[in-house]
């Protein structure tokens, strides 16, 4: 289902032209309403629940309502994100807690250089068929 913000918990990212939640939506559908300085989600019928806004959130203002497979009615599952995992906590309605830490990288932030090993780009290629990672397109090792 849907996410849906808690009011009482957004800041609004601190009013920035963009919020943390807008940058990170595949849909664009979280809007900042600057009169109230709280985010929404201006179509949740679009959303398709891929949690990125809950686990950007800095204030942990976003909640997806769980379907009852891996969260039983009246529980919430809240991510916390770290730099190298992810501590999700889920809230049973009889205030049980549970608590599951995935890791989510094997190297530290910003160490990945996605095009090292590939050769510089030739722009007079770009209308021509052939794909960048081509092997014909590689140095030969
Ligand atoms: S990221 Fe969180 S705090 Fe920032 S605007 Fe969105 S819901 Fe509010
Ligand atoms: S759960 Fe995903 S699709 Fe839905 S509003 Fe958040 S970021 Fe967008």
């Amino acid at each position: 289902m849907p996410s849906y913000v808690i009011n009482e918990k957004c800041d609004g990212c601190k009013g920035q032209e963009r919020t943390a939640c807008m940058y990170i939506c595949p849909n664009d559908l979280m809007k900042l309403d600057r009169d109230r300085m709280k985010a929404y989600n201006q179509e949740p019928e679009q959303c398709w629940e891929c949690y990125n806004c809950v686990k950007i959130c800095p204030q942990q203002a976003v909640e997806v309502r769980g379907y009852q497979d891996f969260c039983p009615m009246g529980a919430n599952v809240i991510p916390l994100r770290g730099t190298d995992a992810i501590m999700w906590t889920i809230k049973f309605r009889d205030g049980s807690l549970k608590r599951f830490k995935f890791p989510i990288r094997t190297t530290p932030e910003g160490s990945i250089e996605p095009y090292a090993g590939r050769p510089e780009p030739d722009y007079n290629k770009l209308k021509g068929p052939g794909f960048f990672t081509h092997e014909s397109e590689l140095p030969t090792p």
